[in-house]
Order: C-alpha cells, then structure tokens, then sequence
C-alpha cells in the first residue's frame, strides 16, 4: 500500500497531515509513505527528519497517485484529479462549503473520508480530529485574549497594592470551550462559561469556572450536539448575556452548530456595553463569527474593545497540532490499512498490509463522503443540492 502526504496549499495553513514520530510508526507497518517536499516546512518540521524508508519526494504526480493521500485539508480540484480510481483521501473537507472539491472527489472516482464527520462515538476518540484541533484552537484562543489585554489575568498581591483578578467568559463550553476554561483559569482569571446545552454545567463546574444559565433555553439536539435557537430563545440569551458581557474583561466565543454557520450571539449592541479596553476572540470566525462585528482574520476596534476573529487557530500551534492530527490519521489508517490473511506466524514486522473497506464498520460508513463516483454522506449530499 502507498500512502503519500502532499503540502497543503491552503493560505495561512501551517500544519501537515505527517509528522516523524508517526510516520516511523506506519514504516512499521510495512507500507510505502511518500512525504511532499518541504510539507513539514511550516509546522518547523525539516524533510530530513522523516527517516528511511519513509521517502520525500517532489514530484506530485507521485504524492498524488498513491493509494491512500493524507492532508490537512482537502487537496484542490487539479491535484484530485491526479488521484487514481479507487484511491482513497482522508482529510478535512467542509462539503458544504466546497462543492468543487465533492465535484472533483466524484469525477476522479476517489473514497474520500472527511475528518469532520467521524462520528464522536467512544470507540472513534482516538481518531476525533475535531476535538484534537479545537483542544488547540481553545488553549491558543485563552492565551491571545491573555496576550492583548492591558491587564493581569492573576490576582496579585503586592506591595504595590492589590489587583483584582480579570474576568473572563466562555460562550460554547464544547472540546474547545473547555479548554479555553481550563487555560485561563490555570492563569488566576475568575472564569464564567454559558452553553445552550445544560448538561456541560457539570464540565464547566469541574473546571472550577461558574455557569450562567439563561431561562428557558435549553437546547440539546442530537448525539451531544447543539440544535439552533428559535427567535425568542435567541433573545433570552442576548439579554443574559449582555449583563455578563458588560462585567468580563474578555470574551471567548466558540459557539458551532453542525452543518450551519455559526450562531450569531453577540451583537453590536452588546459589545457597546462591554468595559472599556475588553477584548473578544471569536472562534466563531471560520463560520461567519459568533459575533455580528467580527471580520475573519482580522482586528476590529469596536469603541475601545478589540475583536479578533482568527478563521484558523490550530495554524498558529502547528507542531502540536499536527502531531495530534497525525496521530489520529494513523488510528484511523488502521481501519482500512490490514493485514493480508494467511499470515498468523509471521513476525509483526515482516506482515504486509492491504487496503481494505468494511462498509459495516460505523467509523467508515459515518465519515464517508464519497465513494465511486457518488456522494454518499447524506446531510453533504443534501447540502450541496
Ligand atoms: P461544536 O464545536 O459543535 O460546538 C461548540 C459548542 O457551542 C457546543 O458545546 C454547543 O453546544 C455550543 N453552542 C451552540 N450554539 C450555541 C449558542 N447559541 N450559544 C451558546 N453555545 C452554543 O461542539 P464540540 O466541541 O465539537 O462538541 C460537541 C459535543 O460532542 C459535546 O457534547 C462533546 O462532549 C461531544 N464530544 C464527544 C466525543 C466522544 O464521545 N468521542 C468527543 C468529542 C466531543
């Protein structure tokens, strides 16, 4: 079998879909691993680390006519069309938001499995991209609200007197909510978190951050994800929240719902009544932000509150956060790359390995987009009619 990783091409997109530590881990499996030239060069990652037999290599026709590609990103239309019939791509590929790539996937006939529909089921953890990247997207989102503002997050006290410490609220307490929590609470902020979803109270409490709740909003939907609010909830929630917002030194939105774009929750309104010098870090951004001033990947100065809307943040922690999306390619490697039979006494290192779909696994079936021609992720299928 070979496996080849292309550079992604993606502007501003640092990380790499392979890293040395887990390409010497599928070496052992006795498959052929082809590294593009410089893929690593972003995440500070220099070719010659990838070790024999791992091979890099600079000609794409040859990245791209492997049989499995690995990437951060879907690779574009052209390079898709390199790809073989029947060769397979796992990356991240957002249908919804890029037709032309389904397109491509169907015409070149490949069995694309996209990260983000991985199904968030125990036995799929070790493969949950979604959450290995928002882990870093709510980690960096904490220290940049830390970063920019004029304040001590701690309390300190000092001969110099005594400083209260700074407030900070959390809007989403999803993977990367929780972790934006967890990272400014180790730096001394008095945290305050709010979801729609009621049953993250007890994450968020353990986390010793305090949870507001707004009347009447409760929004649950399927397999632990939020559902979008009607009109009047919406408004229960502002009025909420606008109080909190008017108290917080800094606000980290991280709201999402599957398949739409993201909430819009803060208005311009609320962020007048925000203190003067607070800032936001809207995680939203990549979906149109959470809040209805924020311009993806750029600084807005509202008044004296500075809103930041990074549209790709796990880009700007890309060591690890390739490390952690590589390890969760080869989890998932595991499921299509297996032994060949016949081999029950061979060494573990001398077993080769073929490539092999079993349709009755829920792992592949869920985060199949397509297959032979066809888009068969019915909610992609959907969205792209
Ligand atoms: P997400 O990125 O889709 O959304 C982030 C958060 O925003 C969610 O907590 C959601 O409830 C919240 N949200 C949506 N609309 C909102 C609004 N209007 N106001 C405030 N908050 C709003 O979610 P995620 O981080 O990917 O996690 C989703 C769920 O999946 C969680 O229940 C999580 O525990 C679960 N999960 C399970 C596993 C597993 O079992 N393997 C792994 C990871 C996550």
């Amino acid at each position: 079998v070979t496996i080849a990783v292309p550079k992604e091409t993606a502007s501003g997109e640092t990380r790499v879909a392979m890293v040395p530590k887990v390409a010497d881990k599928l070496a052992k499996l006795n498959v052929d691993l082809k590294i593009a030239k410089g893929a690593g060069e972003g995440s500070r990652i220099p070719d010659e680390s990838f070790k024999e037999p791992v091979q890099i290599t600079d000609n794409t026709d040859d990245v791209f006519g492997a049989d499995v590609v690995l990437a951060v990103n879907a690779p574009d239309a052209q390079a898709i069309g390199k790809m073989k019939k029947g060769a397979v791509l796992i990356s991240f590929v957002q249908a919804h938001n890029n037709p032309d790539t389904v397109k491509a996937l169907n015409d070149a006939g490949v069995t694309s499995f996209a990260m983000e529909l991985v199904p968030r089921i125990t036995r799929a953890q070790s493969m949950d991209a979604l959450s290995s990247q928002a882990s870093a997207a709510g980690y960096k989102a904490a220290l940049m609200a830390a970063n920019s503002l004029e304040r001590f997050l701690p309390m300190l006290t000092t001969a110099a007197g005594t400083i209260r410490p700074a407030k900070v609220l959390v809007i989403g307490a999803g993977v990367a909510g929780l972790q934006a929590i967890a990272t400014s609470k180790r730096l001394g902020a008095k945290v305050f978190a709010y979801d729609v979803r009621t049953d993250t109270k007890e994450q968020v409490e353990s986390l010793g951050a305090d949870f507001l709740m707004a009347e009447g909003v409760k929004a649950e939907a399927e397999g632990g994800y939020a559902r979008e609010l009607t009109d009047e909830e919406k408004k229960k929630q502002q009025q909420m929240l606008e109080k909190n917002m008017a108290d917080a030194d800094a606000v980290i939105t991280t709201a999402a719902v599957p398949g739409k774009p993201a909430p819009k929750i803060i208005s311009k309104a609320m962020v007048d009544a925000m203190k003067p010098g607070s800032v936001l870090i809207d995680l939203g951004a990549s979906g149109g932000g959470n809040c209805e001033l924020t311009q993806p990947d750029e600084v807005v100065t509202h008044g004296s509150v500075t809103i930041y809307g990074p549209s790709n943040v796990p880009a700007l922690l890309a060591e690890h956060a390739s490390e952690m999306y590589a390890q969760n390619l080869f989890n998932f490697l595991q499921l299509i790359v297996v032994e060949e039979e016949g081999q029950d006494d061979a060494k573990p290192a001398d077993k080769t390995r073929k490539l092999e779909i079993n349709w009755d696994d829920e792992i592949l079936a869920k985060s199949a987009l397509t297959h032979d021609g066809e888009t068969v992720n019915e909610a992609a299928k959907k969205a792209l009619e």
